[in-house]
């Protein structure tokens, strides 16, 4: 997906859930990309640890408001939950 990792979104918006949402993005694409299985275990370990997951999104979309590429975002972290939280 084209997200740039500008982080707008967790700059400009402040996501009441602290979700890293272009690392998700990051950790979603290397998993798709290169078939990296670290990037599962990157995602429980590092990236959602004191953060938000990518289930807790609320959906309020701040987030979207503010982001230069227009993604949408929230359809995006329910594939990022999909992926990676479906293994727990
Ligand atoms: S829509 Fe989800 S990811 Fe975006 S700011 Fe709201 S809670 Fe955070
Ligand atoms: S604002 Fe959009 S392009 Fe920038 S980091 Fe967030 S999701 Fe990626």
């Amino acid at each position: 997906m084209p997200c740039t990792g500008c982080r707008y979104c967790i700059e400009e918006s402040q996501c009441p859930k602290g979700i890293l949402i272009p690392d998700l993005f990051a950790a979603l694409n290397a998993h798709e990309a290169f078939h990296n299985w670290n990037s599962a275990f990157y995602y429980e370990d590092v990236l959602t640890t004191g953060h938000g997951k990518a289930s807790e999104c609320i959906k309020c979309g701040k987030c979207e408001r503010v982001c230069p590429q227009h993604l949408e975002i929230r359809k995006l972290l329910e594939q990022v939950a999909g992926t990676f939280e479906s293994r727990e």
